[in-house]
């Protein structure tokens, strides 16, 4: 009976994974159904082999046996204090009740007293233990919570919200092998605001930074697709990365952030500031030969370009972009 029911928690431990969510609770009391019955029928048959005469060396095997079987179920079951409780009692009760209302050998009877020592004991093992699973669990998640924290503070632009420099350029390498592998085009647009420093100069950093941050704003709004990657890249500059975008495309998501800084104003104390944005964008399909850094020099060659027409436009890259002399003493 014992073998034929171990065998149905087995199967039970084996299809569990595949028991669909909405018999959920049903599970839960198969499987601790089954854990109690086990110790039940564990129980019994100790119980009653424990009547025996003249088996006592197997009488005290049995004994060892069942308190190596405690052992290990409470270790089992710690998580579920009244689980492994009801398996120790289940276990031990029917043994110790048998023992007590029977004449007992000497060895015997001084066994049923450990054993009883041994189930008080194992009850009080269930409780400290379930307490110490459960605040290590704790622990554990609060500490991946924590980690996961880190990782996201760790990833963004601490005025904005936007991913910063550190991850972009992470990111970007990614992108760049993705692109060589699946030859796939690359665009990249780096947008800079206009005479920014006027902005600081005349209505004070603070200003600034709300400015800053409603043009954060205002580049999630137009760029909201998860393959999207907005970043700051370093001061009043932002760049965007569009993988499997057209070029089309690009210039007309560029276009709209273009216009909407142009229509937005920043209430600030008794001031409305405006500012305008020029636009560099760039496109190419990465080769594995190039490196990664000519798409940026490219973006930026075309925001150069869009600064000496006059600012306020948007500028695709092509032959004719001067090259940015700043963009070519920085390397990357
Ligand atoms: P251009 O049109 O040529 O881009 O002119 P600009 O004034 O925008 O460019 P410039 O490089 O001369 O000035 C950039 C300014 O951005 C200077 C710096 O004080 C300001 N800035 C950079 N980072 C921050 C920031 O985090 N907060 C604030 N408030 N200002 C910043
Ligand atoms: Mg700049
Ligand atoms: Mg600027």
């Amino acid at each position: 009976m014992l073998n034929s029911f171990s065998l149905f928690c087995f199967f039970h431990r084996v299809v569990e994974p595949w028991i669909p969510v909405r018999l959920e609770l049903a599970n839960l009391y198969v499987f601790i159904g089954s854990i109690a019955l086990t110790g039940l029928i564990w129980g019994v048959g100790f119980a009653m082999f424990i009547l025996q005469e003249g088996e006592a060396q197997i009488q005290i095997l049995m004994v060892l046996c069942t308190i190596g079987l405690c052992s290990g179920g409470v270790v089992a079951y710690l998580p579920f204090v009244w689980l492994a409780v009801a398996f120790d009692l289940f276990i031990l009760g029917p043994g110790i009740a048998c023992m007590l209302v029977n004449q007992l050998s000497l060895p015997l009877a001084s066994l049923v007293s450990l054993f009883c020592v041994y189930m008080v004991f194992m009850v009080f093992m269930v409780f400290r233990g379930n307490q110490e699973y459960w605040d290590a669990l704790e622990n554990e998640f609060l500490l991946e919570a924590k980690t996961k924290d880190l990782e996201r503070i760790s990833q963004k632009d601490g005025l904005t919200g936007l991913y910063n420099r550190r991850y972009f350029d992470t990111a970007f390498e990614l992108e760049w092998k993705r692109g060589i592998r699946n030859q796939t085009g690359i665009t990249m647009m780096i947008f800079d605001i206009d005479h920014f420093k006027q902005v600081n100069d005349t209505f004070g950093h603070l200003a600034g930074d709300k400015y800053l941050k409603l043009t954060a704003r205002l580049l999630n709004q137009v760029f909201q697709r998860e393959t999207d990657m907005v970043a700051r890249y370093g001061g009043e500059e932002f760049v965007v990365l569009l993988s499997e975008s057209t070029l089309e495309n690009a210039l007309d998501l560029a276009e709209r952030v273009r216009e909407k800084m142009v229509d937005s104003v920043l209430a600030f104390e008794a001031h409305f500031i405006r500012a305008t944005v020029s636009i560099g964008v760039a496109k190419l399909i990465p080769q594995t030969s190039g490196e990664r850094t000519i798409l940026i020099s490219m973006a930026d060659s075309a925001l150069y370009a869009a600064k000496e027409n006059g600012r306020n436009q948007v500028r695709v890259f092509d032959n004719n972009c001067p090259l940015n002399p700043q963009a070519s003493a920085v390397s990357f």
